[in-house]
C-alpha cells in the first residue's frame, strides 16, 4: 500500500494519505484547504516511529562528525582513564 505524506500549506498540517494509483488526496484532513504539498521523504513507507529513529540516528550522525574522528576522542578517553591510575 502506497503511503505518502502530505503537508497543508495553509494550516502547515502533516498527514499520512494512501496514494492509488498516483492520485493524491484532494484536500486536507484538518482544515479542508486543497493547496497540500507532497513530502519528498524517503522513509514514506515506514512507520513514524521508523523514520523518527532513522532522524535520531542522523543526529547521532552529525554529533560524530563534529568530533571528526570518533576514535580520536575513544583514544583521549583511554589516555585519560591511563593518567587516572
Ligand atoms: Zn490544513
Amino acid at each position: 500500500m502506497p503511503l505518502f505524506d502530505f503537508r497543508c500549506r495553509a494550516c502547515s498540517h502533516e498527514f499520512e494519505a494512501l496514494v492509488l494509483k498516483d492520485t493524491p488526496p484532494s484536500e486536507c484532513p484538518k482544515c479542508h484547504a486543497g493547496d497540500l504539498e507532497r513530502l519528498l521523504s524517503v522513509f514514506a513507507s515506514t512507520s513514524r516511529e521508523q523514520r523518527r529513529a532513522a532522524a535520531d540516528s542522523q543526529v547521532h550522525k552529525a554529533a560524530r562528525q563534529a568530533h571528526k574522528d570518533n576514535a580520536a576522542v575513544e583514544r583521549e578517553g583511554e589516555a585519560h582513564r591511563r593518567e587516572e591510575h
